[in-house]
């Protein structure tokens, strides 16, 4: 029987575990996790307003459930296992630990209390055990540097009225924040022309759709080209309109130069594509432009990617999802990409001969260290979902220890 270590339970890992099984259905596959929880990326990245995307864990969950995979929650490589005792335990090792750290603009202020990488403000708004709180307050206009699909996130999480966050699962916590910015104004900007953006149309046009913010875009002659984004930036330009709280402008071909403030941000500055300075107001700027792997034990990533030979790292090791290509595509890009690297491990592993899984649980045990399994997992799911409060579909534990405390079997637990 081959043995899989999986390192990561986000989209990557547990697609590659499906994959795995389908072409291998007697392998033995352990996915870890250095959280209690699974899911990464869909339980902490994705916007908690939109709970159809996250529907997929359900798919993840059915995979994580079945018998020859098993869930090492609250496990951490570096921390409680080396990667080099999981290669000498499985036939094959993937790293699919993502890309956690966010990358960095590399100008004046970007340390002032204010300024946050969109990595750290969406783990705040999706209640991750490791996400800093927020410093800021009295934010009136907030600047969102990037025209990628994060940036369209960012902008309408903090649009949103309290109302349309009805039937999502951000904490009362998060949304007591929001409802409590005398927000006016989200400037999203982008260092290039609206044809170059990176939205997606349907994302961009679902801020058409808001009830307390309308899009504008801060100059309609900037709006050439016939892309679909384009078209629907026009179509913002072209509605009449509304008189709502907040707005969203759009703006173009502007580079960013310095964040500045006394002790806190009070202003962006910009460079024009004529070369001029613009300056826009802003308490909050968050930037969206992109993620970097972070070492994961042993095994270190360059320019923020594992280097690697479509998807192999070394002998018997492989990386697969953001930590192997950058964060980029789509969850079912995921799906594509698990399946290739499954038919090369597939050929390339040789199997039998190593302890695998008993290994793993052995070199715990001698260490103290508390897994969570995939029957703790589902007793931490069943726990957030009783204790949602009105109007939202979970309330996310948000520590590591009240997940433990959550995963305990009720026969476990301390009188
Ligand atoms: P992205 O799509 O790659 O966009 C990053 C943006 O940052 C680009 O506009 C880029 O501009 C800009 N940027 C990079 N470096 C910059 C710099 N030094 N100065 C100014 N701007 C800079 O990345 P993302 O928005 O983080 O999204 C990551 C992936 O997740 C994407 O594939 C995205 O589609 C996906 N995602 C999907 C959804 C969804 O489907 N609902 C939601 C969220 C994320 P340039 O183009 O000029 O480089």
């Amino acid at each position: 029987m081959k043995s899989i270590a999986i390192i990561g339970s986000g989209p990557a890992g547990c697609y590659l575990a499906d994959h795995l099984l389908r072409l291998i259905p007697d392998a033995s596959i352990d996915v870890l996790e250095k959280l209690p929880v699974p899911f990464g990326l869909i339980r902490y990245g994705v916007a908690p307003d939109h709970q159809s995307t996250k529907a997929v864990t359900r798919v993840f969950d059915r995979v994580l459930a079945r018998d020859h995979v098993s869930f090492f929650g609250n496990v951490e490589v570096g921390r409680d296992v080396r990667l080099n005792e999981l290669m000498s335990l499985y036939d094959a090792v993937v790293l699919a630990t993502g890309a956690a750290r966010d990358r960095r603009l590399g100008i004046p202020g970007e340390d002032l209390p204010g300024v946050i990488g969109s990595g750290s403000f969406v783990a705040w708004y999706n209640g991750h055990p490791h996400a800093q709180a927020l410093v800021v307050s009295n934010v009136q206009s907030a600047v969102i540097i990037g025209n990628g699909n994060v940036a369209i996130d960012v902008a309408r999480i903090l649009a949103k009225g309290p109302e349309e966050l009805a039937g999502s699962d951000v904490s009362g916590q998060v949304a007591a924040w929001l409802a409590a910015q005398p927000l006016q104004t989200v400037h999203v900007v982008g260092r290039r022309g609206p044809a170059e953006a990176r939205f997606t149309d349907h994302e961009l046009a679902e801020l058409g759709t808001l009830q307390r913010a309308r899009p504008v875009v801060s100059d309609p002659a900037s709006l050439n080209g016939d892309t679909a984004v384009v078209k629907t930036l026009r179509g913002f330009d072209e509605s009449a309109p509304r008189d709502t709280p907040v707005t969203i402008h759009f703006h173009f071909d502007l580079t960013p130069t310095a964040f500045a403030g006394e002790d806190r941000l009070q202003e962006v500055q910009f460079r024009s594509a004529g070369g001029e300075t613009v300056v826009l107001p802003a308490q909050l700027a968050v930037t969206c432009i992109g993620y970097e792997a972070l070492p994961c034990c042993s095994a270190v990533p360059a320019n923020g990617i594992f280097a690697n030979q479509d998807g192999k790292v070394d002998e018997r090791l492989y990386v697969v999802g953001w930590a192997k290509r950058g964060p980029s595509g789509t969850i079912p890009t995921n799906r594509i990409e698990a399946q290739q690297l499954a038919q090369k491990i597939v050929q390339e592993t040789h199997g039998g001969e190593r302890p695998g899984g008993a290994g793993l649980r052995k070199a715990l045990e001698e260490r103290n260290v508390r897994w969570v399994d995939y029957a703790g997992w589902r007793r931490i799911d069943a726990a957030e979902l009783a204790r949602a409060g009105a109007g939202r579909c979970r309330e996310k534990f948000c520590s590591p220890d009240e997940m433990l405390e959550a995963a305990l079997s009720p026969q476990l637990r301390p009188a």
